[in-house]
């Protein structure tokens, strides 16, 4: 009898194939008390255990077919990485040290610490990093309990056209199982922003995640259909719907290949009017998935990762290595940095005396909070200068409110700059510094910011957010998000106008600018850079190719001199429909 299973859809396409059910499960992790005698053996096995997880690492990189696309090794190398952050590394031998504990347990401590900084987080894409944790975790914890062949043993399986259901699959996993053969996988758990789906998406690999109990449904070698748009596992499917699910996937394979070759395709509307394609990034190895999908550059670096999970600050030397690293994958192409946006809500470990308040959104946060701390905001800012020098570097300022903040910005950064000299350190003396405009107060006086800066870029995410007096995170009032709001459609055409008029560029980076609902909106309002998720890029390029902006404008025009409910749904569909 055949029955549907519910998750969440990361990576489009659909499967058809049989079960290769994965049965591992969470390692099971008891604490013992240690006599003393032996507290510094179980240290040394805890370290002989991370040495092998990173040997283990090591090998499957070493593995990987120049098929599989260039750079995917990145998701690998973060959990490399994690394996020499002293946060997996050295705490743990101290909890082993202190409490006299068992090694998994003292991981398990550690882990539980990790996680509940990145569950605390505001941004969702930080937050989903503790999957990563996770995922190296358990490969230590295995290791630990001499489980290693639920490490290994994947290797070993062939997966020809299998679909493969686990508890949870490491990006290390999903490249090996690709390899094997795998055509689409279902995890009992995971997230749209995990690593694992990021790179399910960049594989094509269609992908269910957060199936619960999945794997108590379904059974080795039965058959079963995967919608990784849907989010849905038939499982038993009847011939009628393997039939249906036959030709969706032709109909799938004709529109993945004609949005392939749009990547070599200029952002062209039909009347040739020449669109900016940018993509935004939340860590350095996002940049690989900015080049596969041919964006014109980085549109949005948001740097708040490097501030995370950790008790003290970064120093200007790791902005640096974050930067280049940025740079040279992306060559010559423009990378726009935003300096942080940490909050009062995302204060960092340790932090002393913050107290907490009751709208942290309106409270001490981005750039408010550089100017009040500058030994957070300068190292960056020598860093972005210096980084200057080796790419086509862009600062960006996030949350400006007043012009008072812009211009103490902008003294400090002519203040850094002769420091650098001094040190005899080369930066692009000519940096473009822009504005992000996200404040409605800061929209309202564009025109104002825009003489002093030399790009600006809209932040609709949190314009949207002060503009309707909704908390962004707040599910309660997630109804009233809405970026077709008369207000927030005039802020957005205030600031375009702004820019147009003191001649500088004006670009979108908030979630609206990949949503190809509102592509021709935008354009029809006057947009011509967009910055979104490399991977709503083609499809907001196909829009623009399939755009006559000259037939746009006179309608966004109409558009936003109405707040008629009625006029503006009739407007707004002559807009989408029009081609
Ligand atoms: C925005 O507010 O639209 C934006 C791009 O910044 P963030 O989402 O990082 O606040
Ligand atoms: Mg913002």
């Amino acid at each position: 009898m055949m029955f549907s299973l519910h998750g969440v859809g990361v990576a489009r396409g659909c499967a058809i194939g049989k079960v290769a059910l994965l049965q591992r499960n969470q390692p099971e992790i008891s604490e013992y008390t240690l006599p003393e005698a032996i507290v510094e053996d179980e240290v040394q096995r805890f370290l002989d255990g991370v040495a092998r997880a990173r040997q283990q690492l090591q090998e499957i990189r070493a593995r990987l077919p120049a098929t599989i696309p260039a750079d995917t090794a990145a998701f690998i190398d973060i959990h490399l990485l994690m394996l020499e952050d002293s946060m997996l590394t050295q705490a743990p031998v101290k909890l082993i040290r202190t409490r006299r504990c068992n090694a998994e347990w003292a991981l398990k401590l550690q882990r539980d610490l990790v996680v509940q900084v990145f569950e605390a987080m505001d941004d969702p894409y930080l937050r989903v990093r503790r999957d990563d944790i996770d995922h190296v975790v358990r490969r230590i914890q295995r290791i630990l309990l001499a489980d290693e062949a639920a490490c290994t043993d994947l290797v070993a399986t062939r997966l020809e056209d299998r679909i493969v259901i686990a508890d949870d699959l490491t990006p290390a996993d999903t490249i090996l199982m690709q390899q094997q053969g795998m055509s689409a996988f279902v995890t009992e758990h995971g997230g749209p922003l995990s690593h694992t789906a990021i790179l399910a998406r960049s594989l094509g690999i269609p992908a269910v995640v957060g199936v619960r109990n999945a794997r108590r449904y379904v059974r080795d070698d039965e058959w079963l259909i995967v919608d990784g748009q849907q989010g849905v596992v038939l499982v038993g499917p009847d011939a009628a719907m393997l039939a249906f699910y036959r030709w969706k996937q032709q109909q799938e394979q004709g529109q993945l290949r004609e949005l392939g070759k749009l990547k070599e395709q200029p952002a062209l509307t039909r009347d040739a009017v020449s669109i900016g394609l940018y993509a935004n990034i939340e860590l350095p190895e996002d940049a690989v998935l900015v080049r596969q999908v041919g964006a014109a550059g980085i549109g949005l670096y948001r740097t708040e990762f490097l501030f995370m999970n950790r008790t003290d600050l970064p120093d200007e030397e790791e902005h640096l290595a974050s930067y280049l690293h940025v740079i040279k994958i992306l060559e010559d192409q423009p990378i726009t940095i935003r300096t942080v946006d940490l909050g009062a809500d995302k204060r960092l470990d340790g932090e002393q005396g913050a107290t907490v308040v009751a709208n942290p959104a309106l409270g001490l946060r981005a750039i408010r909070l550089c100017l009040k701390n500058q030994e957070l905001f300068r190292p960056q800012l020598r860093a972005i200068l210096r980084a200057s020098a080796f790419g086509a570097i862009r600062m960006m300022i996030p949350m400006l409110s007043t012009l008072q903040e812009l211009f103490q910005v902008l003294r400090l950064v002519e203040d850094t700059k002769r420091e650098l000299q001094a040190r005899g350190q080369r930066f692009d003396a000519r940096l473009p510094v822009g504005a992000m405009i996200e404040v409605p107060g800061a929209a309202i006086c564009a025109p104002y910011f825009a003489r002093h800066v030399d790009f600006l870029s809209i932040g609709t995410n949190d314009l949207i957010q002060y503009t309707l007096a909704i908390d962004r995170i707040d599910d309660a009032v997630n109804y009233l998000y809405d970026p077709l709001h008369p207000a927030v459609l005039r802020l957005i055409h205030v600031t375009i106008r702004a820019g147009r008029k003191a001649r500088i560029p004006v670009s979108l980076c908030g979630e609206m600018a990949g949503d190809p609902r509102y592509t021709r909106l935008l354009l029809g309002m006057g947009l011509t850079e967009f910055s979104m998720h490399p991977n709503n890029l083609l499809e907001v390029k196909r829009m623009i190719r399939n755009s006559d902006l000259s037939k746009l404008t006179p309608i966004a025009k109409r558009l936003l001199q109405t707040t008629d409910a009625g006029k503006l749904a009739e407007l707004l569909s002559a807009i989408t429909e029009n081609t």
